[in-house]
């Protein structure tokens, strides 16, 4: 008996008034619902020898909290959670929440199951008007005051612009300080998003959580001559003669029509190795239209070598090459008169002189 009247005398809150003995059981399960919910005691008249004195019963029923705070007593859970949802509702719309959001108050409200005096009460209509603050919990000449706010979780997305790199290559196939845009670059675009938390409209944190990239940008690519002007010294000391003959035909007009690269040969020249003027990646090594046999080295830089009518490949698709292997030997494939080595080169796929290159006499 001791142990439970020393239990009672702790309750911290609302006047209980217990008197029947048999009652002990079932209101302990009450009390610690509300011990500790206050600062301020509230003296527990436990009169268990008086059976006159009822003024409150215990019924069954489902508690709201505030922060821990008891507010009042509801018949049934769904009441309760409908007063709790139709407050957070009416909250939204006052504060011009955005409704996509995630919207939950801040507060910890719990609905817990007990025990609870009959004057604590309350219908859904009563627990709406103590949730929304139009009135307070009083009837222990308590006054609590309802603060709650709500929290909105969204994410928002920002369009950002994803500036181009511009990367510039220097090149000794044009003169110094020329230039030229090989590859015209574009701006991309994206959406960052931002994880945005708000209390009653106002932010309070913003995080980011990701890029999500619309349009990749294009690096532009500007390539600069770095050739001295007037000089191809630069060229020549690189690229190498990728067969030693005599140079039967030039770049130009030939036959109504433009011979695009140096026709090289000499007598007997049918199966002699031809050479990579320069060293690179072998991207085609095949039967290509007239040319015949044909190997094209790319160099990089938007420089390629080309070497055709060959009799044999020395080399595949592929193969990375150095300056002077051997890729095929002099034959005379596709539209030819003789054994001949046809050299062409180009620069960002234009037909351009091997003589600026290659020294021919
Ligand atoms: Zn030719």
């Amino acid at each position: 008996m001791d142990i439970i009247s020393k239990s009672i005398k702790s309750i911290h809150k609302n006047k209980i008034t217990v008197i029947a003995i048999t009652a002990f059981a079932v209101a302990l399960c009450c009390i610690f619902a509300f011990v500790g919910n206050s600062s301020e005691p509230v003296e527990v008249i436990s009169d268990v020898a008086s059976e006159e004195n009822v003024s409150t019963a215990l019924l069954s029923g489902e508690a709201i909290y505030i922060d821990g705070e008891f507010v009042a007593a509801l018949n049934n859970k769904t009441d309760a959670e409908e007063a709790i949802k139709t407050v957070l509702d009416a909250r939204i719309s006052a504060l011009s929440l955005n409704a996509n959001a995630e919207n939950s108050f801040v507060n910890k409200i719990e609905i817990v199951s007990g025990e609870y005096s009959e004057n604590t009460f309350v219908d859904k209509v009563k627990a709406i008007s103590l949730l929304s603050g139009e009135t307070v919990y009083d009837y222990t000449d308590k006054t609590l005051a309802v603060k709650l706010s709500v929290s909105s979780v969204i994410n928002v997305s920002e369009n950002v612009v994803l500036e181009h790199n511009t990367k510039t290559v220097y090149t000794d196939s044009m003169r110094n300080g020329a230039k030229k845009v090989v590859t015209k670059g574009y701006d991309g675009e994206g959406k960052e998003i931002y994880r945005v938390v708000s209390v009653d409209g106002i932010e309070t944190e913003r995080t980011f959580v990701t890029l999500e990239v619309t349009t990749e940008p294009v690096d532009e690519v500007i390539r600069v001559g770095a050739r001295s002007n007037g000089s191809n010294v630069a060229s020549l000391n690189k690229f190498i003669k990728p067969y030693d003959g005599t140079v039967t035909s030039y770049v130009g007009p030939r036959w109504g029509r433009t011979h695009n690269g140096l026709d090289i040969s000499k007598q007997g020249c049918h199966g002699d190795p031809v050479v990579a003027a320069y060293g690179g990646t072998v991207v085609r090594a095949d039967v290509y239209n007239g040319y015949g046999n044909c190997v094209i080295i790319d160099h990089g830089d938007g420089v390629e070598t080309l070497y055709a009518h060959l009799s044999a490949f020395s080399v595949k698709v592929g193969d990375v090459v150095s300056t002077g292997a051997e890729i095929g030997k002099i034959g005379s494939t596709g539209v030819s008169t003789g054994p001949h080595l046809h050299f062409e080169v180009h620069v960002d796929g234009e037909i351009v002189n091997p003589l600026i290159f290659v020294d021919y006499d």
